[in-house]
């Protein structure tokens, strides 16, 4: 394999420097590089590592005069100009089996924080209150959960859904695998049909001009006033005016999100509702999750210089 060189710019599992260093890859990690120091040093290397931190624009690109390969280790490509990356030819990577446990999980952690109303009884004990009447639950056994996208998440969900007797329908714009779905007993439906007799709503799909604003007010009134919606997918597929409004006037029960339409989500009005639970887009922040992608990109970076893929 011809000599080659790697630039990391965020922090990742040291799993990805030690296999690409086991290959005859030169490896520079700078997991704080400011984006005035990558424009510098972008035409040294052949190969740009990021997370979720460092940003490709079409300036990095255009700098990179060496570069072949810019890869992610993670799913979503927003931090990256693709359509610079293509017009050069240079080949994006990610590592989309990285996170689908994770963030399924999350989901789950999510889905009973509401149900149980978690975080408020955590935080009222904390403040010496024992909220044990008010805090009346309700159980995820036999409830109905709407998968808006059943990719690589969605499918993982709906299975560990399946364990805990939930009933899961689904809907994607693609085909749902049919072997799948007899498996797991998913159920398929249109769009309005699952925000209508979902309890929990989930979605799982990417940040596109069709998936923008996706749950807006119109899609909330079709929903029962018992439901309630998860986010782990990005911000921007709700509309978050729409959803304040739809929780505080009763329409829908709670939401809980982990992404935002503005990130950090620091001052954000959802947070003043009790029905709201939040968290800072932690889908893929395991330990494991994160050795995974590092392992599957890494091994992806690899296949790509040997030409195999
Ligand atoms: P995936 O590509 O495997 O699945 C996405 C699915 O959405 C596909 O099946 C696609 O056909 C479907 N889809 C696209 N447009 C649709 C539409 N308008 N309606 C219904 N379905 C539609 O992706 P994935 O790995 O399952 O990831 C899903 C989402 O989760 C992505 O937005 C990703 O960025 C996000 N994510 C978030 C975190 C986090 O930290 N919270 C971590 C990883 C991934």
């Amino acid at each position: 394999m011809a000599a080659m060189s790697a630039l990391i710019c965020d922090k990742v599992d040291p799993i990805l420097n030690k296999i690409l260093g086991d290959n005859g890859i030169d490896v520079a990690y700078e997991p704080e590089i400011t984006p005035e120091a990558l424009l510098e040093k972008a035409a040294d290397y052949q190969i740009i590592i990021v997370r979720s931190r460092t940003k490709i624009t079409a300036n990095v690109i255009e700098r990179a005069t060496s570069c072949q390969i810019v890869a992610r280790v993670g799913v979503g490509l927003d931090n990256i100009d693709t359509k610079a990356c293509e017009a050069r030819k240079i080949r994006v990577l990610n590592a989309v089996e990285g996170a689908m446990n994770a963030v399924a999980e999350l989901v789950l952690g999510l889905m009973l924080s509401m149900a149980r109303h978690i975080p408020r009884a955590d935080s009222a004990i904390r403040r010496d209150k024992w909220l044990k009447k008010e805090l009346l639950g309700s159980e995820l056994r036999g409830k109905y959960l709407g998968i808006v996208g059943m990719g690589n998440i969605g499918k993982r969900l709906a299975r560990l859904a399946r364990a805990l007797n939930m009933n899961v329908m689904g809907f994607d714009v693609a085909p749902i695998d049919q072997e799948f779905s007899r498996e797991v007993g998913l159920m398929k439906v249109d769009l309005d049909t699952l925000f209508q007799s979902a309890d929990y709503v989930s979605l799982h799909v990417p940040l596109l001009d069709s998936t923008r604003h996706l749950v807006d007010s119109k899609r909330l009134s079709l929903m029962k006033p018992t439901a309630r919606i998860i986010n782990t997918s990005r911000g921007g597929i709700v509309d978050e005016d729409a959803l304040y409004d739809a929780i505080e006037s009763g329409k829908i029960a709670g939401a809980a999100l982990d992404v935002f339409e503005t990130e950090p989500a620091i001052q954000n009005r959802l947070a003043t509702l009790d029905g709201v639970v939040m968290t800072p887009h932690i889908g893929a922040q395991t330990g494991e999750a994160q050795g995974l992608a590092a392992n599957v990109i890494a091994e992806k970076i690899v296949q790509t210089v040997r030409g195999v893929i």
